[in-house]
Parts: structure tokens; C-alpha cells; sequence
């Protein structure tokens, strides 16, 4: 079995679900497994309809609607002529019932929010935010079935096994790995990255930008020979083309190597993608969807990476702290035990740190906007000071040069080197 995992990018028009398409007829369809997950900017929607149903104003109905909108105007685009779709898989398309099932999933969705009793914000966001991929996978499947690429379309919520944890849930392995192989059997099937289900049936999700995550689980369970995860990049790169020029493709990448660039932020990999697939000695791919036959690159057990070039990463946005005791004591053990439970209590992420005798400085990302109530619990055992948006860089085999061009101009705030990983925290 192989494992294709398609993104939000690759599939956020007519156009990319076309393109899917092509890239299955171009690489095969024998036994595999496709997740996809939301089009485009869907779950950033699907938020933004929490926020408005939690400050009780009624857009939050009209929101939906529009998200309605635009699904059913992919299918609109998706029905018209193109040059690689034949007329009768357009005309197969058109008599599909997949413009009824979007209004369902749309109802589910209102029918769900307009009954929600829970005051527990995360529940809800997953009971929410999880259509955006069941829309997503049933406007593909119902393309391909058309277009005489039978899938069988599998809801991921009888197969991801999770806990209640939602937003950032748990995966229970072994009831997991029960229901893939019972029902996974299939040739071709396509299911929804990023959720799962709890004991009581109720939706959960992995965390944002989960997908790959879902990709890597269901390749585990399968004992699947590969997994390829498909992108508007030509592969993993020496760092972000969003921020840097002249990046370098990186063909060979080690797990452990991967699994350092994926921590420190390269945002390409989700970073629980890859302990699964390295357990099982799983290869995956990052290959673009533009261009499915060129290389890409490939991350396995292989000794180092190929081409040996320094990596670099940005993570915006972050929130420098420093942390000193009130009575001029030293910063120890038991200080250290505090600041960590506010951090973990808070679910703020540390991103770099570094502890001196008198104080203790901290690179924390914001995700879920807790930032004043940690520091409201730190100030009432320590001085705390902090900097908003400053930048967090990570170079991975630095060398000489790459450490001057990466500090000149910049008002750095902390710098800390290991023998492979230089970091800068940079006032912005
Ligand atoms: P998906 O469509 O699967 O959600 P993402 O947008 O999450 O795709 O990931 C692809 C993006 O990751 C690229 O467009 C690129 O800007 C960004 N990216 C960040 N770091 C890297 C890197 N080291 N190599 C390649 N792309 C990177
Ligand atoms: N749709 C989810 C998100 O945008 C999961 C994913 O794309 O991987 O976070
Ligand atoms: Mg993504």
C-alpha cells in the first residue's frame, strides 16, 4: 500500500482537484491510499464561524453560507469543459449527487452549532472545523469517480482513534492500527486528514495542519511501502522560498534530520509526521504537485543529508520572556518547575531557552492566545519582562559566513549555539 497526502494548497480551486487528477493518472492508482485535506484557506473559515457564533452575533449563519458558496462553485467549475476531462466524465460529473451532499454536510454543520449546549470551546471546534475536510474529500471522490478513478470514499473518524483531548488529540494506536487494517482493504480509497473520533463518537482534531500527521498514522498501520505528501514546493528545501532567495532542493534527508528541521518550525512537515514512519522504516516523499515526476525529496534512514548545506528557519511571531527572581535569589530547580507548569498549563510552546544564575529566558509561541494570562501567573512568583513579534531563527550546520549574513542589520536579543544549531532571537 503507498499513501498520498494532498494539501489544502493543492486542492483549493477547480483547477488543483483537475490537477489531482493528473497526478494519479501520471503516477498510478494501484493500492493506494489518498487523504486530502481542506480546500485552501477552508479551516481558517471554519474559525473565523466559531469566533462569530462565540461572540453571539448572527453572521455566523451568513459565513457558512458563503463557505457553501464557494464549495459548490468549485463543483460549478469543475462541471465546465477542460481540455484534459473528457465529455462524459464531465457529463457523469454533473448528474452526481455531490451538490446535494455539500448542502447536507452545510446543514450537519449549521444543525450542529445551532444545538451545540457545551461551553467547552475546543469540543466545538472540532465538531466544527472537521468539515472542511469532509467537504473537501467528498467534492475530490466524487471528481475522480467521474472521471473513472473509482475511490471509495472512508470517513476518518471510524478509523483515527483518539482521546478527548480535542483540538490536539491523542492518538490510541492500537484501536487505530483495529479499524485501518479492518477497513482499509481497498484498492483505491480516499479519507480526510486531520480528524479522528473519541470513545463517544464525537470528532476530534490532531492539532492544525494535521494532515500529514493522518498520512503518516494510516502508513503505519498499514505497513504501507511508502508515503508522498504532495506540494507547491519542489520538495523539502534548505529554507522557506516564502522568506528566503535562492533556497536548495534537499534530496536525502535522514529521519532524525527531518525530524530537527520539522521541531524547530520548517512548517513544510507537520512534526509528528515522521517518529511513525521512521519506526517502520516508511519512506516519505515531498514532491511537488506541478511537477509529479520530478524528484523531490526523500527522507529515510540514509546516513546524512544530501546536498550537506546549512537549513534555516523563521518562526514569526514568537514572544521573548525573561524571567528573574524577586528576592535576587538564583533562578533553580524548583523556580524552573514553576515557570514550566504556566507554560504547560497555558499550552504555550517554548521555542528556545536558556537559564543563566539570575535569570531565565524563554521563545514561547502564542498559539492559543494565552500569553497575558501566563505572564499574570508568572508575575505573581517572578519579574518577568517580554517582547512582542520578535522572530525566532534556527540554522541548522552553520558555518562561518551563514552566522554574519544572518545577524547583520538585525537587533538580536539572545543567541544560542550547539554544535549543529545555531538560534538568534530577533527584535523585528
Ligand atoms: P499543504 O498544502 O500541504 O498544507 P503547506 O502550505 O503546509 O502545504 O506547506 C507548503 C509550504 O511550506 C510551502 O509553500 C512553503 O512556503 C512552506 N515551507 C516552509 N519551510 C519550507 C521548507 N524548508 N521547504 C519547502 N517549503 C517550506
Ligand atoms: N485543514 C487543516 C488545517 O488547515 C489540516 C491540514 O491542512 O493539514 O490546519
Ligand atoms: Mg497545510
Amino acid at each position: 500500500m503507498r499513501i498520498y497526502k494532498f494539501g489544502g494548497a493543492s486542492v483549493k480551486d477547480a483547477d488543483g482537484v483537475r490537477n489531482v487528477m493528473n497526478v494519479l493518472r501520471t503516477m498510478g492508482t494501484e493500492k493506494l491510499g489518498i487523504v486530502v485535506s481542506a480546500m485552501g484557506k477552508t479551516t481558517n473559515a471554519l474559525e473565523a464561524i466559531i469566533s462569530s457564533y462565540e461572540s453571539h452575533d448572527n453572521t455566523y449563519l451568513k459565513l457558512i453560507d458563503h463557505l457553501q458558496e464557494q464549495h459548490l462553485q468549485i463543483v460549478e467549475d469543475l462541471e465546465r469543459s477542460s481540455s484534459d476531462v473528457k465529455e462524459e466524465w464531465l457529463v457523469r460529473f454533473r448528474e452526481s449527487d455531490i451538490k446535494k451532499d455539500i448542502k447536507a454536510i452545510i446543514e450537519s454543520l449549521k444543525g450542529e452549532m445551532l444545538r451545540n449546549k457545551s461551553r467547552n470551546y475546543s469540543f466545538l471546534y472540532d465538531q466544527v472545523v472537521s468539515h472542511g475536510e469532509l467537504l473537501s474529500t467528498r467534492i475530490v471522490a466524487a471528481f475522480l469517480n467521474a472521471c473513472e478513478i473509482p475511490v471509495i470514499w472512508k470517513d476518518a473518524r471510524q478509523l483515527i482513534m483518539t482521546d478527548n483531548k480535542y483540538r490536539d488529540a491523542t492518538v490510541d494506536w492500537q484501536h487505530t492500527q483495529e479499524q485501518v487494517i479492518h477497513q482499509c482493504q481497498d484498492e483505491l480509497f480516499i479519507t480526510q486528514g486531520f480528524i479522528g473520533s473519541d470513545d463517544n463518537g464525537f470528532t476530534t482534531t490532531l492539532g492544525r495542519e494535521g494532515s500529514d500527521y493522518t498520512a503518516a498514522i494510516l502508513a503505519y498501520s498499514l505497513d504501507a511501502s511508502e508515503v508522498t505528501i504532495w506540494k507547491d514546493v519542489p520538495g523539502v528545501l534548505n529554507a522557506d522560498p516564502r522568506v528566503f532567495d535562492n533556497t536548495v532542493l534537499l534530496q536525502k534527508i535522514p529521519y532524525d534530520e527531518a525530524i530537527e528541521l520539522a521541531f524547530y518550525g520548517a512548517s513544510v512537515i507537520h512534526p509528528k509526521t515522521l517518529q511513525p514512519l521512521q519506526e517502520k522504516e516508511i519512506p516519505l516523499n515531498v514532491k511537488s504537485f506541478i511537477d509529479p515526476t520530478a524528484m523531490g525529496s526523500t527522507i529515510t534512514s540514509s546516513e546524512s543529508l544530501v546536498p550537506t548545506t546549512p537549513c534555516f528557519i523563521v518562526r514569526k511571531n514568537m514572544v521573548f520572556l525573561r524571567i528573574a527572581s524577586r528576592d535576587f535569589s538564583f533562578i533553580g530547580e524548583r523556580s524552573i518547575s514553576k515557570i514550566f507548569d504556566q507554560l504547560s498549563e497555558n499550552k504555550v510552546q517554548v521555542g528556545l531557552l536558556q537559564n543563566s544564575a539570575i535569570s531565565f529566558s524563554l521563545c514561547v509561541e502564542d498559539k492559543y492566545a494565552k500569553i497575558e494570562t501566563l505572564l499574570e501567573g508568572l508575575q505573581k512568583n517572578f519579574k518577568v519582562s517580554h517582547v512582542s513579534g520578535v522572530s525566532l531563527y534556527t540554522i541548522r550546520h552553520y558555518e562561518g559566513d551563514t552566522i554574519q549574513d544572518m545577524e547583520d542589520g538585525k537587533d538580536v536579543l539572545l543567541k544560542q549555539r550547539t554544535q549543529e544549531t545555531l538560534q538568534l532571537v530577533v527584535r523585528e
